[in-house]
This record gives C-alpha cells, sequence and structure tokens, in this order.
C-alpha cells in the first residue's frame, strides 16, 4: 500500500525554527496534508521525539530520529525502529558535545515540550554546533545503536556530505540518500542508492503533503523502517 511519507522535520527544540513547531501543530499539519509517516529530527537532540509519538498516538505513524551535525559540518540523518534505540544512541552521543550553551537571544529557544505542548525545559547545549565526531565515526555510532544512517540533503551546497567532503565515501555503504528538491542533482551518479525528498521543514507551512510516496507492506512503524532499511546491500 500507499505511504506518504516527510521524515525530515524540526520542532519548537532546534533554535532555528519556529517557536509554534510543538508536538501537536507538527502533528496536526502533517494529518491535514495527508500524510502518513513523519519524523521529528531535530538537530543533535531528540528530546522532543517522544512527545510527538504521544501526541500522533493513533493518528500517525512517528520514525523516531535525530540530524546530526559532524565536526566537517555535514548533517546526517539517522532513522531507529524502535525508541529505546534512539535513547540509547542519544545517550552516547551527548558525549561528544562542545559544552558550548545556547544563547537564546542570539540564536532562538530550543523548547522541550510534553505531548500537551507544555514546555517541560530548555536544552541548554548550543544544537547548531558540530558534535566531536567525524561523519565517518557518526555512521557507526549510529549503526552501533541499530539505526540507519542517511546523509541529509547532499545536494544542497552547505551543510552535505558533498558540499563539506567533496564525495560520498564509497566504504560506508550508505544506500540511502535524502536529497533536497531545490537544488539539482544528478541521480545517476549513485546506481546503488535509493533516494528520499523530505521538506527539512522549519516552519509549519513547509512540511509537505504528499509529495513522497512510497509502496509499504503496512502503514506501521515496521512497515515504514522496513522500506528505509531494505535498500541495503
Ligand atoms: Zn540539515
Ligand atoms: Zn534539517
Amino acid at each position: 500500500m500507499e505511504a506518504a511519507i516527510d521524515l525530515h522535520i524540526h520542532s519548537a527544540l532546534s533554535p532555528c525554527s519556529d517557536d509554534d513547531m510543538t508536538p501537536n501543530n507538527i502533528v496536526n499539519m502533517a494529518l491535514l496534508n495527508g500524510l502518513d509517516a513523519i519524523a521529528v529530527t531535530d538537530h543533535n537532540s531528540c528530546d522532543n521525539v517522544e512527545a510527538v509519538i504521544r501526541a500522533a498516538k493513533g493518528k500517525l505513524v512517528v520514525v523516531p530520529g535525530l540530524e546530526l551535525q559532524t565536526i566537517e559540518e555535514v548533517h546526517l540523518l539517522a532513522y531507529f525502529s524502535d525508541l529505546s534505540y534512539l535513547y540509547s544512541f542519544s545517550r552516547e552521543m551527548e558525549q561528544y558535545y562542545d559544552g558550548i550553551p545556547n544563547d537564546p537571544n542570539f540564536f532562538g529557544h530550543q523548547w522541550i515540550m510534553n505531548e500537551r505542548d507544555e514546555v517541560i525545559g530548555q536544552k541548554r547545549q548550543f544544537l547548531l554546533s558540530s558534535l566531536k565526531l567525524s561523519f565517518e565515526q557518526a555512521v557507526e555510532l549510529v549503526r552501533k545503536h541499530k539505526g540507519l544512517p542517511v546523509p541529509a540533503h547532499i545536494n544542497k551546497p552547505s551543510y552535505s556530505v558533498l558540499s563539506q567532503l567533496g564525495f560520498l565515501p564509497s566504504n560506508l555503504g550508505l544506500t540511502l540518500l535524502e536529497i533536497s528538491q531545490n537544488s539539482p542533482i544528478n541521480c545517476n551518479g549513485y546506481p546503488n542508492c535509493k533516494f528520499i525528498i523530505s521538506s527539512d521543514a522549519h516552519s509549519l507551512g513547509q512540511i509537505h503533503d504528499r509529495k513522497m510516496i512510497i509502496e509499504v507492506k503496512e502503514i506501521t512503524l515496521y512497515g515504514i523502517y522496513e522500506w528505509l532499511s531494505e535498500c541495503y546491500i
């Protein structure tokens, strides 16, 4: 069956995101847009993922995930088949924070929320700085915790594996890639790869409608995750 997905959305936890990107606003906009599955992938933190999963319960599939920034300023998405894997990954990842605190007046707030959209805290670590992890180390860490590493918006002129490293390292076996619809790319250069297009939404109006349709056995976290991971050879 067909599933419409948008697997790259930032909540109000990301300092660059609008403050009204709350769990319920994201879920309701996704439902209005006819989506079947989303992922909230904040920069270097997963602190709002559980609230989004709870807000979406019974209405929308939410794939646990986040978006890492490596020391080379490459953005790498990571998806997990279970929230517990995301949490075990996150605990280890936070050891690689650089310790720089956020300045909300300059960069914006980093709100942590519950499933009723109530603010329950602010993230202290500035989330737009790089982890003390190389791209290769980040890929390995995601896989160590049973996650799926997906280079983000590879055709963007900044913060992508192609803009920062100049190439996609072939030794890492990365075969699922995210492309931005706003930048050109010749997909023929990646014959063994599968592509997803997501919104990278930082405001509610940017969340996609049924642009990216995939064929799955069932519209569940299991079914979506199986589609994402089955391209690995
Ligand atoms: Zn990014
Ligand atoms: Zn992003």
